[in-house]
């Protein structure tokens, strides 16, 4: 079903985002990777190991402009986008008396603006195919908040606004938008953490380790395959935020 399809990963040259592209590829969908200082070379032969395209386009999805010339060249080299997964995204943690407006700006910027950026320039072409499926990368943080992340879970619980509002208006237009809710995946993001800290995360986790990159990527091949979901967040987090 996702055998020839083209698929754009933002910040697909590692973490969640590799997994990610890498799973559409398994599917037989040609990939678009986008990166932004990682090198995408050792991912790009991984995924065209599996006999699919791969191109990879250097552009911080954060600026509207780099955002744009992503979207366009992906659809002229491609012909067309038929999932858009918005991944890239940053953390700058810090209690609020220490949060710099910078820190809070770079967060929002980069997890919420980014993912519109992508939303607005994409959108226009899924809106000529009249099909499109759109994934954004959301946060269990943004359902629950957490002390020390106060930009990070406005970022994310934004992009859950985003989700709802975007499934709303591209629904007659045959464009699905979902977003995935990970709790905490193992990737360089969180490898910053001390033991300290993991360990006290570890205890809010009920099934007792923190997630793989490829489970957030399964849920998203699962979310583009499935044509009657629209407008969801699936968390994905071993019931650390069990509501
Ligand atoms: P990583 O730090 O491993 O990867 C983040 C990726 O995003 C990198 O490829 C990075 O590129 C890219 N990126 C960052 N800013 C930009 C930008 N402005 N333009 C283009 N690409 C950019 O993190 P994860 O893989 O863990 O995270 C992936 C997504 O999942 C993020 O949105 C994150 O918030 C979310 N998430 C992660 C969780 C976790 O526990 N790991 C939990 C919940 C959500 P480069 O290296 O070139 O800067």
């Amino acid at each position: 079903m996702l055998k020839d399809k083209n698929v754009i990963v933002t910040g697909g040259a590692k973490g969640i985002g590799k997994a990610i592209a890498t799973e559409f590829a398994k599917q037989g969908a040609n990939i678009v990777l986008n990166y932004r200082s990682t090198s995408p070379e050792a991912t790009k032969s991984e995924i065209e190991s599996f006999g699919v395209k791969c191109l990879t386009i250097q552009a911080d999805v954060s600026d509207f402009e780099q955002a744009k010339d992503l979207a366009e060249k992906a659809n002229e080299e491609l012909g067309s986008i038929d999932v858009l997964v918005n991944n890239a995204g940053i953390t700058k943690d810090g209690l609020v008396l220490r949060m710099s407006e910078e820190d809070f700006d770079a967060v929002i910027q980069t997890n919420l603006k980014g993912t519109f950026n992508m939303i607005k320039h994409v959108s226009k072409i899924m809106f000529k195919q009249k099909s499109g499926n759109i994934i954004n990368m959301s946060s269990v943080i943004g359902l629950a908040g957490n002390v020390g992340q106060l930009n990070y879970a406005a970022s994310k619980a934004g992009v859950i606004g985003v989700t709802y509002s975007a499934a709303k208006e591209f629904a007659a237009r045959n464009i699905r938008v979902n977003a995935i809710a990970p709790g905490m995946i193992d990737t360089d993001m969180t490898a910053v953490l001390s033991d300290k800290v993991k360990e006290g995360i570890l205890s809010q986790i009920p099934l007792k380790r923190f997630g793989k990159p490829e489970e957030i990527a399964k849920t998203a091949v699962f979310l583009a395959e499935n044509e009657y979901i629209t407008g969801q967040v699936i968390t994905v987090d071993g019931g650390m935020v069990i509501g």
